[in-house]
């Protein structure tokens, strides 16, 4: 079947589907250029408060996600996050990006950007939601004086304390998107199944630090307005030459931007017809960003994707679409079930009914 004819629910375990991935790192992800004192602190407080309200947004539209949570963020206390922290370390030679020289409290009653034990328990309650993995200490696999030895040493430790919390990671997202053929090999062994691959341009070649050249930043802010790339993801993509199923991103959702109409504007109907495209289509859409992302802003962000969302059901209604998180897609690629697939939605008010 070519892309221009429409596919349907008989389509089975290929329909298209919104992919929603969300990188939960809190201050973890930020720390190298952010100092915690920073004005971006409102964000990364505001990013606890938003976190509730977007799973209240997800649970009211039977919205799947992927929470890819750093390590760290797991540990009840200082005492535990170094119980699990790896001997290896990475010794980054940008002295800024060592993660084990924050500063940090006792826990997360006083220490509230770098704890987060709360937070995921309440992700875990909800329906739909999958904890992933950001790494145990927002790993760099880009930068020099890391090393596979510290990478595979990294993974080891959030998948351990992970499992002390009985959650059993099985998706990963790399930190600023550094992927690397080294990494992922090791990744099966631990249990891993999805990775989350880098959007297509040349604007995605992600470089290590700075080296991150201003006409990629450039080509990447028109991008997320423009419409020059496609954004979807056919099935068959997801089996590349790594042994886990790549759920490439389409597209990072970027702040809303209160003093520019018409960037948001735009901003919206690339995604709505993305979403309308993958649908009728039968093509996955992977939408992406941070919870700090909506940490400010924070009534219009979630506004926003409200809007966002009633796309998403419109395109159930009308074509089967589903909302599937990382290991949903990739257990449908091959085939399998769809842990957490929406179900519900005629149960919901104001989101109408598939069947
Ligand atoms: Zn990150």
């Amino acid at each position: 079947m070519s892309h221009s004819q429409q596919r349907t629910s008989d389509d089975g375990g290929r329909r298209g589907a919104l992919v929603i991935s969300l990188d939960f790192e809190l201050h973890w992800g930020v720390y190298d250029h952010c100092p915690a004192d920073s004005p971006y602190r409102a964000n990364l407080l505001g990013a606890r408060r938003a976190i509730p309200r977007l799973l209240d947004l997800f649970e009211e539209f039977g919205v799947a996600a992927t929470w890819a949570t750093v390590g760290f963020l797991f540990a009840e206390s200082r005492d535990e996050l170094l119980q699990f922290a790896p001997e290896r370390r990475p010794s980054y030679r940008n002295e800024a990006l060592n993660p084990y020289a924050a500063e940090i409290g006792h826990s997360e009653a006083d220490d509230p950007l770098h704890f987060a034990p709360s937070l995921i328990a309440e992700i875990r309650r909800r329906p739909f939601q999958e904890i992933g993995c950001h790494t145990f200490a927002h790993y760099y696999c880009l930068e020099s004086g890391g090393g596979i030895g510290a990478f595979r040493a990294d993974i080891e430790s959030a998948v351990r304390l992970a499992r002390r919390r009985d959650v059993h990671l099985t998706s990963l997202v790399f930190p600023r998107n550094q992927i690397t053929a080294e990494a992922l090999a090791v990744l099966p062994s631990l249990g891993f199944k999805a990775y989350r691959g880098g959007e297509q341009g040349w604007m995605y070649n992600v470089r290590p630090g700075s080296r991150n050249r201003l006409h990629r930043r450039v080509g990447r802010f028109l991008d997320q307005y423009g419409a020059s790339i496609s954004r979807l993801v056919d099935w068959e993509e997801l089996d590349d030459d790594s042994k886990l199923s790549n759920v490439r991103g389409s597209l990072f959702l970027r702040p809303f931007l209160p003093s520019q109409p018409a960037l948001n504007a735009f901003r919206f109907s690339r995604i709505a017809r993305c979403m309308r495209q993958a649908a009728a289509t039968g093509r996955l859409f992977h939408l992406w960003w941070h919870p700090h992302n909506f940490g400010s802003n924070t009534e219009l962000n979630l506004a926003e994707l409200r809007r966002l969302l009633m796309v998403f059901a419109e395109c159930r209604n009308r074509f089967g679409f589903r909302s599937i998180s990382m290991a949903g897609a990739a257990s449908a690629a091959h085939g399998g079930p769809h842990p957490l697939e929406t179900a519900f939605s005629s149960t919901m008010a104001g989101v109408p009914s598939l069947t």
